[in-house]
Formats: structure tokens, sequence, C-alpha cells
């Protein structure tokens, strides 16, 4: 869903119109990418942590390119929109946001809208350069402490990404007080039930489609050899 801001649905409408004859994908593929997907409204896009080629070759820039670009900024663009029949939400935080419509039927698309765009951004800082591996320091010993070890974990949160069936996302989070693996289906996310995040990774199949195709277990092992940002993890841990 695209909105005009600054009277770019016309401009966006002329471009259509003149390049109609040349094919409806030649019109698509010429739009700006993330600025038009901006509707106005209380949220905004935050900025990638690192650029698009960044995380090559196991997530490449024409992933990150739809994925942040079209389906993150999309996501955002969709709760903006939402938001403006509901001006009692939008003056709420993310994190609030997300944890009152969870709880409300009637709210479900502001809820999937939200909870995506708090997702994503997690997600990509989930996750940096020449990243990955077994951890040090604090996450380390509480790894080792809680979940039996760097292998037992990954082995375990392999398994919970390999087997959200269908789109969905893996987590290490805090649950009371210690760690453990969880898994979420679609827009879902354990924010929702209180506990504390530490890492995230999407297993939509938007992730990692155009790099891996069907093999989603290949997705997740380089993910978890090359591109965990332990950091990020123990910034969370606090
Ligand atoms: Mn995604």
């Amino acid at each position: 869903m695209i909105r005009g801001r600054n009277g770019e649905s016309s401009m966006l409408r002329r471009q259509f119109l003149k390049t109609a004859s040349a094919g409806a994908a030649v019109a698509a593929s010429s739009l700006p990418r993330v600025s038009l997907a901006q509707a106005t409204g209380p949220h905004e896009l935050p900025k990638l942590p690192y650029t698009e080629n960044a995380l090559a070759p196991v997530i490449s820039a024409n992933t990150i390119g739809f994925h942040y670009g079209k389906h993150h900024a999309g996501y955002i663009a969709n709760l903006n929109n939402l938001l403006q029949a509901a001006p009692e939400l939008a003056a709420l935080k993310m994190e609030e946001l997300i944890k009152t419509t969870a709880a409300n039927p009637n709210r479900t698309p502001v809820f999937n809208n939200a909870a995506q765009v708090w997702n994503h951004t997690f997600y990509w800082n989930s996750m940096k350069a020449n990243g990955g591996g077994a951890p040090t320091g604090k996450i380390k010993d509480k790894i080792d402490a809680d979940l039996g070890g760097y292998d037992k974990f990954k082995a375990a949160f392999h398994a919970a990404a390999l087997g959200q069936f269908g789109s969905g996302w893996a987590w290490l989070i805090v649950d009371g007080d210690k760690l453990a693996i969880a898994r979420t289906g679609n827009a879902d996310t354990p924010l929702v039930q209180g506990k504390k995040c530490l890492l995230t990774i999407d297993v939509w199949e938007h992730a990692y489609y155009l790099d891996w195709q069907n093999r989603r277990a290949d997705y997740i092992t380089a993910w978890l050899d090359k591109l965990v940002n332990w950091e990020f993890a123990e910034k969370n841990l606090g």
C-alpha cells in the first residue's frame, strides 16, 4: 500500500500512465523505493544499521533491498495508515501499541503491522557483518549456565527456526531469569508475553528465498555461523 506524500501519488499516476505502454513491471521498478512507502504518521522506518550488501553472501543486497525497502517499509506505511482511523492508538509508543493491540481482536491489523515493524527492526539489529559463531563474555556464561553451552544452544535455536511451520520467527529470550528459545508465528512476538528478547531470526520465506530458495536449514546455519550480533544480545541481556 503506497500513499502519496506531497502530491507524489499524482506524480506517480502521471508516471504510470506515461510508462503503462511499456508494461506494469517497468512502472513498478521505476518507483523510488523507501521514501514513497513512508506514509505520514507517527512511525518512521528506522535506518538499517549497515549497508544493504553488508550481510552478503548469506543475505544478499537484493534480499535486503526487498525485505527492508519493501516489506519493512510497507508495514510502516500500513501501520501509519491504520492509525489515521485510530487516534487513541497513534500516541502510543511502539511496544505499548503492540501489547495493547495484542489483547484486542478488533485491532488485529494494527497489531500485525506494529509487531512486524518491531520484529524487523529487532531482526536487523540481531545481525552484523562478520558476526556469528560462539559468543564470549557475559552472554557466553549465561548460555553455558542456562542452555548447556553454545553447541546445545545452536542445535535448539536451529531446530526452533527450522520447525516453525510456515511464516514466523525464532528467538533467544529471557524467560523469568533464564535464557530460553522460543518461536512465534506470523507477526507474533515474545514481547506480548512480557519476555525480554535478545535475538531473532526471520524465517518468513521473504527473508531467505532469493538467496537460499527452499533451503531454510542452510540459511539458519549460515545465519548462526556468520551473522549473529552477540553484542546486541548482550546489550539486551542488560
Ligand atoms: Mn520479514
